[in-house]
């Protein structure tokens, strides 16, 4: 399983597939992408392999965008199927996701989203996350940091998790705990992926986020990071990456 995310000034799509490649080895049951054309967020997913994703993606025409985020899933929540494959959506279509790990304790909270009106559309403890983000920033009218950070206080479980919202398209939030996430920060653009591996070519440096630590990527300004916990600003350490 594998995270992979872009934001910058280049076509994401190759971006993402090479680095989802990259990731194969950690294994995998199905594999998905969102990407950002600017206007609308295009999203293609399958069971299978990457080189499945290509295929289905060239037909779906979901290929174009400086920005995105590619996924490889171990199904933990749900089978392995088209369906349950991330990206996963909220509910009003302005939130997506992908995440490594579990949620443990997604069955109360769905019960909950639903008696709060929340659908659900897969089987996965995934899909859950995103609409209890969703659920926050609504009810507390925060940014999705801030959401993202609030819904993350709530949940029991590992993660790796890369969230994206069509209303504010300049960030993506990130987030971990037990599961990897390394941040390349190149000019104006910034990697994510479980490792340095996706984006070794393209930078040589990088930031690994540590257990409970969340960061905010931003085109045109610093990164942000912080602690999930409360709101401890933490000072990256910026490592430099051996070829
Ligand atoms: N628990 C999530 C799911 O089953 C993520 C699994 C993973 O780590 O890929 O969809």
């Amino acid at each position: 399983c594998g995270i992979v995310g872009y934001i910058g000034h280049r076509e994401a799509y190759p971006v993402l597939i090479k680095g989802l490649k990259r990731l194969e080895y950690r294994g995998y049951d199905s594999a998905g992408i969102v990407l950002y054309d600017g206007k609308d967020l295009k999203l293609s997913k399958t069971k299978g392999k990457v080189s499945d994703l290509e295929v289905i993606a060239e037909i779906e025409s979901t290929k174009s965008g400086n920005i995105g985020l590619g996924h490889t899933r171990w199904a933990t929540h749900g089978v392995p199927n088209d369906v349950n494959s991330h990206p996963h959506y909220s509910n009003s279509g302005e939130l997506v996701i992908i995440h490594n790990g579990i949620i443990e304790n997604y069955e109360p909270i769905k019960k909950e989203l639903i008696k709060r009106g929340y659908t659900f559309t897969s089987d996965t403890d995934t899909e859950v996350l995103v609409n209890l983000i969703e659920d926050v920033k609504k009810v507390e009218k925060c940014k999705l940091g801030k959401a993202v950070q609030i819904a993350l206080n709530q949940v029991v479980g590992a993660y790796a998790i890369a969230v994206f919202d069509k209303s504010k398209p300049n960030e993506i939030v990130v987030a971990r705990l037990g599961s990897p996430l390394a941040i390349g920060i190149g000019e104006d653009e910034f990697f994510i992926a479980s490792d340095a591996s996706p984006f070794i070519e393209y930078t040589s440096n990088a930031v690994y986020l540590e257990d409970e630590e969340m960061a905010i990527v931003r085109l045109h300004k610093p990164m942000k990071v912080h602690k999930i916990k409360d709101d401890a600003e933490v000072i990256p350490y910026v490592q430099e990456l051996q070829m």
